[in-house]
């Protein structure tokens, strides 16, 4: 005590401090009187955290044991409490086109002239005079709210934007807008110039009492593809603005790492940004699983840098990516029953799994094939499988793996696992298989599925319970930003929500959708911070709050694990921590 006091009045402080014998060394940064929920099954609450450089030195139960780091160099948060967790690793992103729905048009969730002028308004803003407004999927939200059973049939009626309605805000943006269906575009006046189009109209364009143009352009038209030609490509420097609006919601989001569905100009983003001072994430590359033999003839392996070719903390090659079946969307993902509303069709292949051109027929020796060549090139895979019959034979396949190599298999993942058979459960343990799973696809998915496979096969849908249950570690993963029909939100609140209550954002179905199947909210918690660290086999450096660990923290304004469930929702992120570094902070944040 006498020693804090000193160096409170002293001037020379730092000097003074190392000299002041039984004191630890001065720290960087020092998050002071918080709820820190640790993940560290031996000291799971604390008060306080250390960091000095990019490393968590202390874990304190007491703020007094904390100041003891606290040196005239060092930064101190005071948390009043705040809910302090090891920050929040996505195990599923789309990396490559998340910027695009931040930085260029997102309609999603418009179906009128108010709704369109004021994201209009929003993109503009960003964008500079003559670069193109692309995207859109207007209408994808008024869709999903007719249901299953209207869907598709509210087509006739539904909202048809004009190119008068945004021609003022976007008077030097030439627009090409898409409805979610691509049925109809909307051009505004600036782009039907561009292509030549506004005083020689062609055959797909909508024309109004007067025979002057819309501005609607229907799918599959001549007008469609003049506008298409004359749409701009993307430059550079704006496809690496919107990856750092990526990186800026992530960093507003708590999350400290993704596992990145990899394509190689992204990658070369990744490296530029990383180089320019720019990465505030870390980055798990997960190319595609036909690159295994291209990418160990190149020396590449996991952990290592796709530019250097070293091992490095923030961007390296992670699994291989595969794919066994298709989607619950269109009826593609492969079950051993046919679907209830379409008798005839059981699901399909896909590339890594078949070799026609329609993916009918199997061929598992294929992704065998691939799965080993990647594997002894230093991979492991991570294969999306969605279907009981999808998820079914790529346990089958994993396991001949094991027992061909002879060999203990580690960090294998079955992305997506939507839908499992009751005798399949065990075998995510018995196989040391993951299950990645999108829980926010819950709420888009639950609408539809019981009239598609029914009843009984639902009780082995999202079965996040059942899959904890059997012993498989579970990782949480976004898929942000989504389809075309749905936007996957990136923020943890949502996933947790979805995780943990089974019903959409608004609250339905009341008490949750095969409520059997929720998880706690500290079991989705793990999953989306110690188990995805595992599954990146770096559960040794990240993914907990200890001493020697990386410092990639997540400080959140409610403790979920002291909340009610239906208080999720209201979490608000207000620090992020990467590698000691604070990469975002809200405001209101008290400092020393
Ligand atoms: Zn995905």
């Amino acid at each position: 005590m006498r020693c804090i006091a000193f160096i409170a009045v002293s001037l020379i402080g730092f000097a003074l401090l190392s000299a002041c014998p039984g004191r630890p060394a001065p720290a960087d940064l020092v998050l002071l009187g918080g709820e820190v929920y640790t993940m560290d099954p031996g000291h799971p609450w604390a008060n306080s955290v250390v960091i000095t450089g990019n490393t968590i030195t202390a874990v304190t139960d007491s703020a007094e044991e904390a100041r003891a780091y606290v040196g005239p160099q060092t930064r101190v948060v005071h948390l009043e409490g705040a809910f302090v967790l090891p920050g929040f690793i996505d195990g599923h992103v789309h990396f490559n086109r998340a910027g695009a729905l931040i930085n260029d048009a997102n309609l999603m969730t418009v179906a009128d002239d108010a709704g369109l002028r004021a994201e209009m308004e929003r993109v503009v803003a960003i964008l500079d005079d003559g670069e193109w407004i692309t995207g859109g999927l207007w209408g994808a939200y008024e869709q999903w709210a007719l249901g299953a059973a209207e869907a598709g049939e509210g087509v006739a009626d539904r909202w048809r934007p004009q190119r008068r309605t945004i021609d003022d805000i976007a008077a030097d943006n030439p627009c090409l807008l898409c409805s979610y269906d691509y049925e109809l575009y909307l051009a505004n006046t600036a782009a039907l110039r561009a292509a030549g189009l506004e005083a020689e109209p062609l055959p797909g364009m909508v024309l109004d009492a007067e025979g002057r143009p819309t501005g609607l352009i229907e799918r599959g038209s001549p007008a469609l593809e003049r506008l298409r030609a004359a749409v701009a490509e993307k430059s550079h420097a704006r496809l690496l603005d919107e990856n750092r609006a990526a990186l800026r919601r992530l960093a507003e989001s708590g999350i400290v790492e993704v596992h990145d569905i990899a394509v190689p100009d992204q990658t070369a983003r990744f490296v530029e940004l990383q180089a320019g001072g720019e990465l505030t994430c870390r980055v798990w590359l997960r190319p595609d699983l036909s690159r295994g033999e291209e990418l160990r003839d190149r020396g590449m392996t996991m952990g290592l840098h796709p530019a250097s070719g070293e091992p490095d903390a923030w961007l390296r090659y992670g699994a291989l990516k595969g794919y066994v079946d298709g989607i619950m969307g269109t009826h593609g993902a492969l079950f051993f029953e046919p679907y209830d509303d379409q008798p005839d069709n059981y699901g399909h292949f896909r590339r890594h799994t078949s070799d026609d051109p329609d993916y009918r027929n199997g061929n598992m020796e294929k992704l065998y094939g691939l799965l080993r060549t990647g594997y002894e090139a230093g991979f492991v895979a991570n294969v999306h499988a969605i279907g009981t019959r999808g998820v079914a034979l790529l346990l089958d396949t994993i396991e001949r793996l094991r027992d061909e190599t002879g060999e203990d298999l580690r960090g294998f993942r079955v992305i997506h696992a939507q839908v499992v058979r009751p005798q399949d459960f065990p075998r995510f343990r018995d196989l040391n298989v993951i299950a990645e799973v999108n829980p926010y696809h819950l709420s888009d998915d639950m609408r539809w599925m019981e009239e598609r496979i029914g009843h009984e096969r639902c009780r082995g849908a999202y079965a996040f319970r059942s899959l904890i249950d059997n012993g498989a570690t579970l990782c949480i993963g976004s898929d942000w930003p989504g389809t075309s029909a749905a936007e996957y939100l990136v923020h943890p609140r949502y996933l947790i929500h979805a995780a943990v209550n089974r019903t959409t954002l608004d609250g339905t179905p009341e008490g949750g959708w095969f409520p059997e199947q929720r998880i706690t909210i500290e079991e989705a918690l793990r999953a989306y911070t110690i188990s995805n660290a595992y599954a990146a086999f770096e559960d040794d450096v990240r993914g907990s709050l200890e001493p020697g660990k990386l410092a990639d923290i997540a400080v959140c304004d409610l403790n979920l694990l002291r909340c009610d469930p239906s208080e999720i929702l209201d979490m608000n992120v207000v620090m992020t921590i990467v590698d000691g570094r604070v990469i975002f902070e809200r405001e209101e944040n008290g400092r020393e």
